[in-house]
Parts: C-alpha cells; sequence; structure tokens
C-alpha cells in the first residue's frame, strides 16, 4: 500500500457542473502551486518521477488518481502471476537512462532463479516476467520517490477524479489553472499533464454485453455450455481468453475481427538495421510497405527473421507517422493498421503456446468477419455477421452466432466519442483538440497539447496512448519513458521562464 502524502477522499459522482464550490480547498496549502499529473498509471507515474527529477526542489508535484491504485494503471494492476507481459523484461525498464533498471529489480526480488510460481518465465527468446510482478515494480519505484522526497514534501498523491480544468484569468491573461475534482474540491495548479490512458468504453448494466474488456464485469460467472464471443483478435483477445479459461471457464471462446489476425508470437530474431528510407518511401504508405517487404526478403536471405526487420523500424516509427500526410495516415488506419499491429506487438512465447493449444482443441475460434448486427436476448446476444469474402466464397450470406456474452476488444475507440467528463470538458473549454485522425488529442513536439484554435495550450502537456494519434508508436513501455523524460524538460524549462508568473500561492 503506498504511503499517500496528502489524503482527500475521492468522491464519486463525477457530473460535469459544480455550482456553489470552494475555490482553493485542496490538499495543497502551502507554497507554490503544483504541476498536476491526471492519471497514475505507467504515463502519469513515470511522467511524475521525471518530474521531480527535472523541477526544482520547491515545485510540488500532485498525482491524481481516480482509482484505488497508483503507478500500476490498467496493464499493471493484473494481480496473478500467470498474466505475463508481452514485452521481454529487459526492454521494460521504466527509466530511459538505466536500461537495466527492471531486471536489476527482478533479481534483487527473486535472486538466480524464476519460475511460474515466481512470476518471471525464461523463454527462448530472453526473459518474460509478470504484468503483476510489473505493477509491484512501478509502485516501489513510486514509494521510492515518496521516502526521496518526504521532507519536502514535493510529491503529493491525489485519489480523486479530475472532472475539469479551468483556466484562471487575470486582466485578461492566463493565471494557472484550476482543477475540479469530482466532489466539487478545488485546486490551483500551475501546470497540467494529461496521462489518462487509453479511456475504455464506459459500461452499461448490461452483464451481456462488455464494451470495457478491462472490467471486472467481463469475468463474471458463465454458463461453461454456451459459447462467449470476444471481438478483436489482437493481444487483448489473448489476455482475455487466456483470463477466462485461469477462471475456470471452460466452454468455447469464438474470437472475431475483420481479418480474423491474431497476433504473431515472439521468437529470436537478430538486429537489422534502421532501412535509410528515400523521401517517396517517407510520405506513401504503399511505398513504405513495398519497402519494408523488400527488406525482410532482404534479411531472410540473410538468415535474418522478419522481426529483426519489424524491431528495426521502431527508432523511426513516430518521426515517420507525424511525417506521413493525412490521407496516408487514413490510408494506414483502413488497409494496414492491423497488419502492422500483430506483427509489432506479439505474444510472449507462453501465451502463444496457450493460444496454440486452445486452437487446436477447439476451445478458441477465430473467425474473420464484420459484425453486422447484436441483438440482446434474455439469456444472450444474437450477433449477426459477414464472414470475410474468400476465392471459395466471394460473396458470403450473413451468418448468426448465438453467444451469452459479447467482450469487446477491437481496440482504439474514436476520442471524440468518449463520454469521459474530464475529455468533454477539456474539449468544450477548447484547452485541447482531436488529432486529424481522432485517436487522441494533437500535441506538438514537446507534448504540448494543442488548443481548438491550434495554438500550443502554455500549460498543458500530454503523453502516452492519449496522444496515440500524432506519435503512433507511443503505447508501450519503451516509448512512454521516453516521452515521460522529453515532457519534464518541456516543464521544467516552462517553469524556468515563468518563475515569478507562477508563483502565486493558494
Ligand atoms: C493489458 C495491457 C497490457 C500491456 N502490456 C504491455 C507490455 O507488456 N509491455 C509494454 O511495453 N506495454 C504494454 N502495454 C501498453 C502500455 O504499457 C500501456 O499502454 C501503458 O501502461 C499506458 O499507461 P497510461 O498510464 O497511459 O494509461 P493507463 O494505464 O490506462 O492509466 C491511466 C490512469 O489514469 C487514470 N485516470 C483516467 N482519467 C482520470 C481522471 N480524470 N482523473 C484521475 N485519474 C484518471 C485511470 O484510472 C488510470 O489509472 C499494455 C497495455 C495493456 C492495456
Amino acid at each position: 500500500m503506498l504511503p499517500s502524502v496528502e489524503q482527500a477522499s475521492p468522491s464519486d459522482t463525477p457530473g460535469r457542473s459544480f455550482p456553489q464550490r470552494a475555490r482553493a480547498t485542496g490538499p495543497v496549502a502551502d507554497g507554490r502551486a503544483p504541476v498536476a499529473v491526471i492519471g497514475a498509471g505507467f504515463s502519469g507515474t513515470m511522467a511524475t518521477l521525471q518530474l521531480l527529477r527535472s523541477l526544482p526542489a520547491d515545485q510540488p508535484v500532485l498525482l491524481c488518481e481516480r482509482s484505488a491504485e497508483f503507478a500500476a494503471g490498467v496493464a499493471y494492476a493484473a494481480g496473478d502471476n500467470e498474466h505475463l507481459l508481452n514485452v521481454r523484461a529487459a526492454n521494460m525498464s521504466a527509466l530511459p537512462d538505466n536500461p537495466s533498471h527492471f531486471t536489476d529489480w527482478l533479481s534483487r526480488r527473486m535472486g538466480a532463479s524464476g519460475g511460474p510460481s515466481s512470476g518471471v518465465y525464461e523463454t527462448e527468446v530472453g526473459l518474460f516476467a509478470s504484468r503483476g510482478l510489473y505493477g509491484r515494480y512501478l509502485r516501489s519505484i513510486l514509494d521510492d520517490a515518496l521516502r526521496r522526497t518526504a521532507g519536502s514534501a514535493q510529491l503529493r498523491l491525489l485519489p480523486d477524479h479530475v472532472v475539469d480544468v479551468e483556466p484562471c484569468c487575470s486582466a485578461g491573461n492566463l493565471d494557472g489553472l484550476t482543477l475540479v475534482c469530482s466532489g466539487g474540491q478545488t485546486i490551483d495548479v500551475s501546470g497540467v499533464v494529461i496521462a489518462v490512458g487509453n479511456l475504455p468504453a464506459e459500461e452499461a448494466g448490461d452483464d451481456r454485453i462488455c464494451r470495457n474488456p478491462w472490467d471486472a464485469k467481463a469475468w463474471r460467472p458463465l454458463d461453461p455450455d454456451r459459447p462467449v464471443l470476444i471481438v478483436g483478435t489482437g493481444l487483448t483477445m489473448v489476455d482475455l481468453a487466456l483470463g477466462l479459461r485461469r477462471r475456470g471457464f471452460p466452454g468455447r471462446i469464438v474470437a472475431m475481427s475483420r481479418g480474423g489476425l491474431l497476433a504473431t508470437r515472439h521468437a529470436p530474431a537478430a538486429p537489422w538495421p534502421t532501412p535509410a528510407l528515400t523521401q517517396a518511401e517517407e510520405s506513401s504508405v504503399a511505398r513504405l510497405t513495398a519497402r519494408l517487404r523488400r527488406e525482410i526478403a532482404a534479411a531472410s536471405g540473410q538468415g535474418v527473421d522478419w522481426r529483426g526487420v519489424i524491431d528495426s523500424m521502431r527508432p523511426v516509427t513516430a518521426r515517420l507517422w507525424s511525417g506521413l500526410p493525412d490521407q496516408e495516415r487514413r490510408r494506414f488506419l483502413r488497409h494496414l493498421r492491423r497488419h502492422w499491429d500483430v506483427h509489432r506487438h506479439r505474444m510472449a512465447p507462453p501465451h502463444a503456446d496457450h493460444i496454440d493449444r486452445m486452437r487446436q482443441d477447439g476451445s478458441l475460434q477465430v473467425m474473420a468477419g464484420r459484425i453486422v448486427a447484436m441483438d440482446t436476448r434474455a439469456d444472450g446476444v444474437s450477433v449477426t455477421y459477414r464472414p470475410r469474402a474468400c476465392a471459395s466464397d466471394p460473396s458470403p450470406a450473413n451468418r448468426t452466432l448465438e453467444v451469452q456474452r459479447v467482450i469487446m476488444a477491437s481496440g482504439v475507440e474514436q476520442l471524440s466519442r468518449t463520454n469521459d467528463v474530464l475529455m468533454q470538458n477539456l474539449f468544450d473549454r477548447g484547452i485541447v483538440r482531436t488529432d486529424t485522425q481522432g485517436l487522441g488529442i494533437e500535441v506538438d513536439a514537446n507534448l504540448n497539447a494543442l488548443q481548438a484554435d491550434g495554438t500550443a495550450a502554455r500549460y498543458v502537456w500530454a503523453l502516452g496512448p492519449i496522444v496515440r494519434g500524432v506519435l503512433w508508436e507511443c503505447v508501450a513501455v519503451p516509448d512512454i519513458r521516453v516521452q515521460a523524460s522529453l515532457l519534464a524538460d518541456g516543464v521544467a524549462e516552462r517553469v524556468r521562464q515563468d518563475l515569478a508568473h507562477w508563483s502565486f500561492a493558494i
């Protein structure tokens, strides 16, 4: 359990209007207004850590989290030891300047030997740790930071749901920002870092359709004799299928996506040099794909696996994505994204083996098809789908699948459709705007959020999956840890510039 330097009770009634609230009644009551980080998953926790490194010691940082747990976020809150990370432990250091930080922590914790019961798996491609273990690693980093800064109380935790950020102006000039929490509590802050993660769809009361694959609802008891449909065939589906099995569901699981593409598995691959791309290749998805195919063929000729080539693109993916014209980005999202995702984000070998066994014994069926309609019935859902056309059946007729539960695991929602109250308020105020593809919020090269008018919001930054529309390759630990450090440098620079301006106390 993390010690909380400043405790405030989270309130549980989010809403969009806040009459009669008192100003500045937050837990931070002395000195300079803090920089607030909204969201304490991996992105927010790492941004906080890097801010503590970059900011002067008298500049407080307030880390706000609406759930019960700080540091782990959606991805690493999984408590059991068999839910594995899909990235090798060697690549999972939280600190960009200390690549062995996680493996050192693991060694200290485990001694030399690992094994399923300890949450560490040695495989032919390296060590994989469990997500629960990784969550504990992140909490230990935050604990250390709390201990280190206890004297100055530089780091403060706020367990509450931030529902709005109001600009504070005097004489027409922006003076700072005010956080509004769900119970109406307000806190003046000198900057805001948005680290709210993927913002999964909100659940309705209906047990038959789970819109948020991470909601506990997905695990509610099931009838062993009737199938479950998972919509999506990527890593989230893999997690769900294995999770259902682990929780004792013995029945049939159907996984469906338009292409029916299953995540590939990690396998040994020698490194391949990042290709030097031409300008023409950098501006066209078709030409980029053709180049990648040629690289894969060349690599294969030298005995290097395709995975080495895909991995070689990592250092340049964000730059390539930001440089692509809008219509090319749309083309990628429509035609290539799924192919890229299943090759880029791979299964840990123990998971891949388990999925193979489930497919062989028929308990997991992976299908390609488009869902046409879902009709809820008293005891389940009747799903009408159109199988993907193939040579033997070029225009397939609709078919029906009767299932007891549908779990949506098809990935990114359009942010413009979100019903997240904080996001809606930020959009309404024009403090942020969506990126051109509507996948997340738009930021500049320093991760400063762009306002509705396209100018940088001087005191608002963002990182993690919420900026995927701008950076694309920004959802995994190796990418987010670098963003966190870049962002902290930007905030620190702004603090230096604005010291006098920011000295208002609350
Ligand atoms: C299941 C899963 C497994 C993954 N496995 C790996 C892996 O093995 N390796 C890898 O590199 N990457 C992995 N990733 C990807 C990556 O690590 C995650 O995308 C990353 O952890 C995202 O962190 P985040 O902090 O941005 O988002 P989240 O983890 O979603 O955290 C956001 C936090 O913000 C809080 N929040 C949101 N809104 C508010 C608000 N208004 N007020 C207060 N709090 C708020 C939420 O409660 C949440 O705790 C995985 C992702 C998932 C989902």
